[in-house]
């Protein structure tokens, strides 16, 4: 804490994280010199009943509230910011763009830790290196141990000391080469030594987009690598992110999906002997603060995360990286709504660096930004190494015999793939036993007594459960309604579709990949441990399955529904569907073996599946674009959706109304209003759900409106008696 000397008539404006869109005036606190007091520094004030941490913003000697009722602050926590004046400015622009209350954008810049106000302190990394015994042994006299051999290997490699952080896959060998005093413990290594273990010599494409991106260092670009699955986008990425670790520079790669990350760390970790740090909801408060603290103080070199990891300050800014970058989950759906992509494209340009985007399955709007020549596009259109694209095949399954789901041509695939002992995938993007439970005397069926949904029956827990609120009631044995009809089970999950499989393949061994299975700490892991062994044969699972993992010995991959992904009432729907039979197919044959995939559908015809399965990703985007433009929608118009809920339907409707009328007083320009609306999901864990959504083919004459009027709604008396929230480029309209 700063040495402090009383000074009482200066006002901190200071930011709280609370949903208020404006700054609170403070006094100092007591015995605090405001001289050399910076702004961004974590500050400790009383808010209400309780006590808040805001960060300072301004200094200044006038407020407009009445000194007599200023509250003092309680405590300043940091010496110096922890976040530097460009972050500071890119917040402040997240903060307008997204019009939601500076104090919780500032907010979510840091991790939980420093919100809670802990002091922002980096424990000292251990370094290990190798004795001069270590540096003689040659790896192969340590006949015992694989492991030994190549953690010795790696240090002798690195030719200086490796920070703990990347030697957690080697910890028992580390145990006991420290043991056998061939390694020691050290006291500091430069966190920007790398060495290349064992890069790919990289095919002409390939090494076209690495010399693009690599051109591309020291200034703002965007690059968007399209390549298909398995065509070595990770390897371009590495390639680039070695030459920039050979300028001293930080990376910040960012996924959308948590399960990804040990995947990644394990290939980076690999061929880069740096300090590397991951970030994801399943660390802990204080690993999570240790990891931004040693990025924001140059200690580490990469940092791995999803979304949130976006705002980690970096003392060498080089390069950022979005991995899939079409995937909604880069979009924060509640409180701050952000889109990661778009922000991180802001803040690569306020730190003069590039941001290199991948995808196999680019979004349109990113797609849309490639042709116009705002991002540079680069094309990986092959599988690497010996790996060809997989094969497609639509089955009609009008009139077809099914069992569960499964049509018999599929099964005979499943046989034939089973008997070759190659693994089957099987795709199916609904998770429990069945989405209802109906019965047959009387027709009741398991609706969820808060929200607009089914009740889903999870059999194997003996539940019905909401997927939308959470709650949940016993299996009922006897229809609620009428005693004695009989109950059924309507429709299929995975969960049932992965009994009628061990019914059928009783010898073979099914693996089952959802949300359901993979809760509990560390069980995903080893699930793709197993199937990476080949001790499965059929792999079944939703959306998880769909993100970038890569299963060498899977040959067929098979979709069992995509005809309710066809008629999707969101405009967005068909991009999503395109995605997704294109990124599950990208799990088939990714090795060796050439894969097949086949989808089950009753619409053989439909013009989607017609153009992506004969032309492919890039002439589907290219005629959604069309069809996005002949209808004004995005990209080529920009949305925000007004969303409103209360436990009564006139109160969101009244509010609704009033806002329109605030629109119209305030004359929107070229702004459309489309409603208010009931949302599609009319009712949600007990509250009435009505919608707004704003649409202009100008983004400035959107965002003027919305500046004008966001005040309005906040001072809006009706506001008070209704939870809204505003998505500026909202990505469901759900
Ligand atoms: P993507 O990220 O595009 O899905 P990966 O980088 O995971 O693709 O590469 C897919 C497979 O191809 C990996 O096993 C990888 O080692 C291999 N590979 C990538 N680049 C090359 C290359 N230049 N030569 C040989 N194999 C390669
Ligand atoms: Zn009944
Ligand atoms: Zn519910």
């Amino acid at each position: 804490m700063p040495n402090c000397e009383a000074s009482r008539k200066l006002i901190f404006k200071i930011a709280v994280p609370v949903p208020l869109d404006r700054l609170f005036d403070y006094l100092a606190p007591t015995g605090c010199h405001p001289a050399g007091l910076q702004p961004g520094i974590r500050i400790l004030v009383p808010f209400g009943k309780r006590t808040q941490v805001g960060v300072l913003l301004a200094i200044e000697d006038s407020s407009a509230v009445d000194s007599e009722r200023l509250k003092q602050a309680i405590e300043i926590l940091d010496e110096k910011p922890l976040l530097s004046e460009r972050d500071l400015r890119l917040l402040h622009w997240a903060s307008r763009y997204y019009h939601h209350p500076l104090g919780e954008v500032l907010a979510a810049a840091f991790p939980v830790a420093l919100r809670q106000g802990r002091p922002a302190l980096l424990q000292r990394q251990r370094f290990f290196g190798l004795t001069p015994q270590g540096l003689q042994t040659l790896p192969e006299q340590l006949r015992r141990s694989i492991k030994q051999q190549a953690l010795l290997a790696l240090l002798q490699a690195a030719g200086s000391a490796i920070p703990s952080a990347a030697l957690i896959e080697h910890k028992p060998a580390l145990k006991a080469l420290l043991e056998k005093g061939l390694v020691i413990e050290q006291e500091s290594a430069p966190a920007t030594r790398y060495v290349a273990s064992t890069a790919l010599p990289a095919n002409p494409e390939q090494q076209v987009a690495i010399d693009a991106v690599v051109a591309n260092l020291g200034r703002f670009a965007v690059s968007l690598l399209e390549g298909v699955t398995g065509s070595g986008k990770t390897e371009v990425y590495m390639q680039v992110i070695a030459k920039v670790l050979e300028q001293g520079k930080q990376v910040l790669v960012l996924l959308p999906e948590i399960s990804l990350t040990p995947q990644l760390e394990q290939r980076f970790q690999q061929r880069f002997a740096v300090n590397m740090v991951s970030t994801h909801s399943k660390l802990t408060d204080k690993q999570r603060l240790q990891a931004w603290l040693s990025m924001q103080q140059g200690q580490a070199a990469i940092m791995l995360g999803t979304r949130s990891a976006l705002f980690t300050p970096l003392k060498r800014p080089g390069l950022i990286i979005l991995d899939e970058e079409h995937d909604a989950s880069f979009k924060q759906q509640e409180g701050f709504r952000f889109s990661a992509r778009d922000v991180a494209i802001t803040r690569a340009k306020g730190l003069g660096i590039p941001v290199l985007l991948g995808s196999a399955t680019p979004s349109l709007e990113s797609m849309a930004n490639g042709s116009q020549g705002r991002y540079q596009l680069l094309h990986l259109p092959n599988r690497a190494g010996n790996a060809s694209a997989p094969s497609f095949q639509l089955l009609d399954i009008r009139n077809k015999r099914m069992q569960a789901g499964l049509s018999e041509p599929l099964l005979a695939e499943i046989q034939t793939t089973l008997a070759k002992n190659q693994q089957a995938l099987i795709f199916l993007n609904r998770r429990g036993y069945a989405p209802v439970q109906i019965c047959h005397g009387c027709g009741w069926v398991s609706r969820c007594r808060r929200c607009d949904a089914n009740l889903v029956i999870h059999a194997a827990e003996r539940l019905l459960r909401c997927h939308h609120c959470g709650s949940e009631q016993p299996l009922p044995k006897q229809c609620p309604a009428c005693k004695t009809g009989e109950l059924q089970a309507l429709g299929l999950g995975t969960e049932r579709i992965e009994q009628t499989l061990e019914a059928l393949f009783p010898d073979k061994v099914i693996v089952r990949l959802d949300r359901d299975t993979t809760q509990r700490k560390g069980s995903l892991e080893t699930y793709l441990e197993q199937i990476h062994e080949g001790r499965a044969d059929i792999i079944l699972g939703t959306q998880m399955l769909a993100k970038g993992h890569h299963f060498p010995a899977v040959t067929l991959v098979a979709i069992l529904d995509i005809d309710s992904g066809l008629f999707s009432i969101d405009y967005h729907g068909s991009e999503r569907l395109a995605q997704l039979i294109v990124q599950v197919a990208g799990r088939a044959g990714r090795a060796d073996q050439p894969g097949k995939v086949i989808l089950q559908t009753r619409h053989p015809q439909h013009p989607l599946l017609d153009t992506l399965l004969s032309q492919g990703y890039r002439a589907f985007a290219q005629t959604a674009l069309d069809e996005r433009c002949q209808a004004g929608l995005p990209p080529f118009s920009h949305q925000a959706l007004l969303r409103v809920q209360a436990g009564k339907a006139e109160v969101p409707q009244q509010f609704l109304q009033a806002v329109c009328q605030m629109i119209v007083e305030l004359n929107p320009g070229k702004v459309q209003v489309l409603g208010p609306v009931t949302a599609p999901m009319a009712r949600r864990a007990g509250l009435f759900r009505f919608q707004l959504l704003l649409q202009s083919p100008q983004r400035k004459e959107l965002h003027h409106l919305l500046d004008r009027l966001l005040p309005a709604i906040y001072a809006l008396k009706e506001s008070k008696k209704v939870r809204w929230s505003l998505d500026v480029d909202p990505l469901d309209l759900y």
